[in-house]
């Protein structure tokens, strides 16, 4: 701090304060004093504004009013919460030294204090700041220069629970995989965060992420750190990782020493993903299908609140990661079917291991907070609980075949360290305290010692109550009371109009010595009084430091078990998450889906789970099934697409949704909603249903329409599932229809993978004639007097017509305007509009003739067929792709 000889040098503890601020400048300080935290200068002003609390003054800095506010101790947490919701970053500043020791120092000394934890969305351990079913990833991104070309990877890693997973990634992807682990905080490379390559990346990822300095992700020494975290000589036995996951996992783990400082959370070993072992979902997709959380951003209405069945919280996260992250080997995936289906036939054993799952608490949570040095007795208490129940599950299972995935699960619950569990039955209380320097939560009879100073205690106590009857005996004042402060100690009370009782120097007055005069009471104390009051005080010391040693030492010992105990709680939460996907399959009647590594995609009677139970909660009537058969068929090697038309409200972007959300359920290795499903693997899912709406960043519905389409179309393979809803919509008829049409034709002839195209171009159904794998579906309308009634039903044809006046109608526009509407359509039928695309069909040399199958060369004289060739989809962005779509339009 500079300060001006002119103005008055900065209180010592100012000096401390200013010094310490100026190491931690992106962090709010919290700095402790007594049974508060303040906040001082522009922390202040920030925090009192986001917290709503008052902002007061403290003193003067260089001539001027230091602005400060403070939140207690006690209810700190609730403000963490507040502030890491805000986006905040909070430094947590303690005194590491004792007042007194200060004082020895003498003078101007103030205490000692430092900076013990810095508190960011990826780091919190609290329970009351994670939300039991949510994981919180802390990820960060790895990029080193490999050549020409730079190589990227992730890494991510849940403190509250040690997950450490890496994988790489590219440039292309990067955004995909963030999405998919949807972490609370993305850590960068300083010089990687402001390549101006990736800004549209991290502007879209959003504060999630932040710049660090580069020396956390120095790849050189990430061995040396990793190494030396885990306290293993070479990291070489964790697996052979490339620079770019070396210099990913360098990051985390500098990130955690950053902001744990001393503590060391019990992470697992860093485990490796391996590209292509997940579905990939990109991240429009993500959205679109409401996985997590609807595109509101509300937990209700999201595919896993339909789906979730978990009684624990870790198997509530199981299941959210497994949903976000859903396999494509088929032998995995069936393993865990393997397992629902298990439970689904065991009824009855299903039941029991839930009801056991029920009592097991955050066991990964209270093992990373004991670790922390976080801990409290009820974290012991949670791993008890979680023994007792892994034992009273071990013995459900005794007896029966298990498949192979429960059957490693047991392994790993028989595998719990039971001395420790033991121990922790015998030590610890029943009812525990938050605190441990509450006390009590050790059980009698574990420790001698410990059981005689309560005795001694509470002995004392009752030679109190003694006490205070023989004094009212004695002084005959009948609301005479003992009792106990924190200042006083144990005292005599009495109402005031007694006091002449108790005061005076005669003999027997003489013994109560005056501590205190309240508005209407007199405090005394006697020398007895002040000894019975050592004693206890004396005892209870002991009792807690006993009790404290005992926590410590339970503590170390849960500590050294961390690798088994986390193993354990996963078998817990697979077990839970299979047994919920057994009930839920169920209850809503779900089938087991065939996967395997055929194209086939082949679902009967398909439902789509979220609005069917909306359906059913709000009593509108049945979910109509209906089935989807993508598969290839008369001899095709690929799959088949089809073009969905039919009314606006009909049901289209319902049953594009469904048989996307039945392709992630099975591959999750859930059943589905339907009668029966075979579908061959899918590695890449996209869609593009309804208009998400980006105009908050400024781009139009269109061209977001455009720029998610071109990345469908340029990397969709012949595996992927492509569901496509109303392309070409935003903008003029003519030039969406073009659009559209052309995008079938690609997906029909270049892309040849999976795809349903929902339409309201009926003009598109002629191109069935000409695509022998693209067939026509339409929902099922009826006209009765005048009106249209949706039957939700997907049948075999072309809608003939859209009934969007019709549907206007439903919706109260005046009868005149409806009236009008139908003659304007029927001059414009009479203009023949289907009539022309008919001709396209046979006339126009079309797309699919010019991109030849095996080798797309291009025709000879054929303008648009030679642009197409000069078109490399991989090697453009999605913006080029809208670009050159628009010239490629323009020589049709
Ligand atoms: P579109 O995309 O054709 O405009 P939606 O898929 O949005 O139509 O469906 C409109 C409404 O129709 C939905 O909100 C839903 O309540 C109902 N619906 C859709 N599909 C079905 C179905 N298969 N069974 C019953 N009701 C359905």
């Amino acid at each position: 701090a500079m300060t001006p000889a002119t103005v008055a040098a900065p209180t010592p503890m100012m000096e401390q304060y200013i010094e310490i601020k100026a190491a931690n400048p992106d962090s709010l300080l919290f700095y402790r004093m007594g049974d508060f935290y303040e906040l001082f200068f522009d922390d202040a002003e920030k925090a009192s504004r986001a917290l709503g609390i008052v902002l007061t003054k403290r003193g003067k800095h260089q001539g001027h009013d230091i602005p400060m506010c403070g939140v207690p101790v006690h209810a700190a947490d609730d403000y963490l919460q507040k502030l890491i919701g805000q986006g905040f970053r909070v430094a947590v500043c303690e005194q590491i030294e004792d007042p007194a020791e200060a004082k020895k120092r003498g003078g101007k000394s103030v205490v000692r204090r430092d900076v013990v934890r810095l508190v960011t969305p990826g780091t919190i351990t609290e329970d009351k700041l994670l939300a039991p079913s949510e994981s919180s990833f802390l990820m960060a991104l790895g990029r080193v220069k490999g050549g020409a070309e730079h190589s990227f990877a992730l890494a991510w890693i849940e403190i509250s629970t040690g997950i450490f997973r890496v994988a790489e990634t590219t440039a292309d992807r990067l955004l995909a995989d963030v999405f998919r682990v949807d972490p609370r905080e993305l850590i960068v490379a300083e010089p990687v965060f402001y390549d101006p390559e990736l800004k549209p990346v991290f502007d879209v990822i959003g504060r999630v992420a932040s710049p660090q300095p580069p020396s956390l992700f120095d790849s050189a020494s990430a061995a040396g750190r990793i190494a030396r975290f885990f306290e293993v000589a070479t990291p070489d036995s964790f697996g052979a990782f490339s620079r770019a996951e070396l210099s990913a996992i360098s990051g985390t783990i500098a990130y955690v020493e950053k902001t744990q400082k001393a503590e060391r959370p019990p992470l697992s070993r860093p485990e490796r993903e391996e590209q292509g072992s997940t579905l990939f979902i990109d991240p429009a997709t993500r959205g679109n299908l409401e996985l997590l959380r609807t595109l509101s951003g509300s937990r209700d209405g999201s595919l896993f609140k339909a789906i979730d069945r978990t009684v624990t919280g870790g198997g509530a996260r199981l299941l959210a990661d497994r949903l976000m992250a859903p396999l494509t080997d088929p032998a995995a995936i069936g393993a865990r079917l393997d397992s629902v289906s298990f439970f689904r036939s065991e009824t009855r054993l299903c039941q029991a291991v839930r009801t056991s799952l029920k009592s097991v608490a955050d066991m990964p949570r209270a093992l990373s907070r004991l670790a922390l040095n976080r801990g409290g007795p009820r974290d012991l208490g949670a791993l008890r609980a979680g023994f007792e129940a892994a034992d009273a599950i071990a013995e459900i299972f005794a007896a029966t075949a298990l498949p192979q995935e429960l059957a490693a699960a047991l392994t790993a619950i028989k595998a719990l360290p039971r001395p420790l569990s033991e121990h922790l039955t015998q030590a610890l209380s029943e009812e525990l305290p938050l605190l441990k320097r509450d006390g009590g939560f050790v059980r009698g009879g574990y420790h001698a010692e410990l059981d005689e100073m309560r005795a001694l205690r509470d002995e004392s106590r009752k030679v109190i109550a003694g006490l205070e009857r023989s004094l009212i005996d004695e002084t005959g004042i009948r609301s005479l009371k003992i009792r106990h402060n924190n200042v006083l100690g144990y005292y005599i009370e009495v109402t005031a109009n007694h006091h002449s009782i108790m005061t005076g120097s005669d003999g027997a007055k003489a013994r109560f010595i005056h501590r205190q005069t309240m508005a209407n009471a007199m405090r005394f104390t006697t020398t007895e009084l002040a000894e019975l009051e050592t004693k206890i005080a004396n005892a209870a010391d002991r009792a807690l430091s006993i009790e404290l040693a005992t926590f410590d030492r339970l503590t170390a010992e849960v500590v050294g078990e961390a690798d088994s105990i986390r193993a354990g709680a996963e078998a817990l939460a697979v077990i839970d998450v299979s047994a919920a996907l057994a009930l839920l399959s169920e209850s809503e009647a779900w089938c087991r889906p065939v996967v395997d590594a055929s194209l086939a995609f082949d679902i009967s009677g398909g439902r789509h789970p979220v609005v069917e139970q909306a359906l059913r909660r709000s009593g509108e009537g049945p979910f109509v099934a209906n089935d989807c058969d993508l598969s290839p068929e008369g001899g095709a090697k690929n799959g088949a697409i089809w073009l969905l038309t039919g009314p606006n409200m009909g049901g289209k972007s319902t049953f594009l949704r469904q048989n996307a959300l039945i392709a992630i359920l099975a591959q999750t290795g859930s059943f589905v909603p339907a009668q029966s499903a075979h579908i061959g693997v899918v590695d890449r899912l996209f869609s593009r249903v309804g208009a998400s709406d980006d105009l908050a960043r400024g781009r139009s519905t269109f061209m977001v329409e455009m720029v998610e389409t071109a990345a469908i179309l340029n990397q969709a393979g012949e595996r992927a599932l492509v569901i496509l809803d109303e392309i070409g919509r935003g903008t003029a008829t003519f030039d969406g229809l073009s659009i559209a049409w052309a995008a079938v034709e690609y997906l029909h002839e270049k892309n040849r993978c999976r795809a349903i195209f929902a339409t309201h171009f009926h003009e598109m159904t002629a191109l069935a004639g000409k695509l022998p794998r693209l067939h026509n579906v339409t929902m099922r309308v009826k006209e009765w007097e005048g009106d249209v009634v949706f039957l939700h039903e997907v049948g075999k044809g072309a809608a003939d017509r859209s009934y969007g006046v019709q549907v206007a109608r439903l919706a109260g526009l005046p009868e005149a305007l409806v009236g009008r509407a139908k003659e304007v359509l029927h001059q414009l039928e009479e203009g023949e509009v289907s009539g022309k695309a008919n001709r396209l069909v046979d006339d126009l040399p079309l797309f699919s003739v010019a991109v030849k199958r095996e080798a797309p060369k291009p025709v000879k004289n054929d303008a648009l067929g030679a642009a197409l060739g000069d078109i490399n989809p991989d090697e453009m962005t999605p913006r080029e792709a809208l670009e050159a779509l628009y010239r490629l339009k323009g020589m049709a």
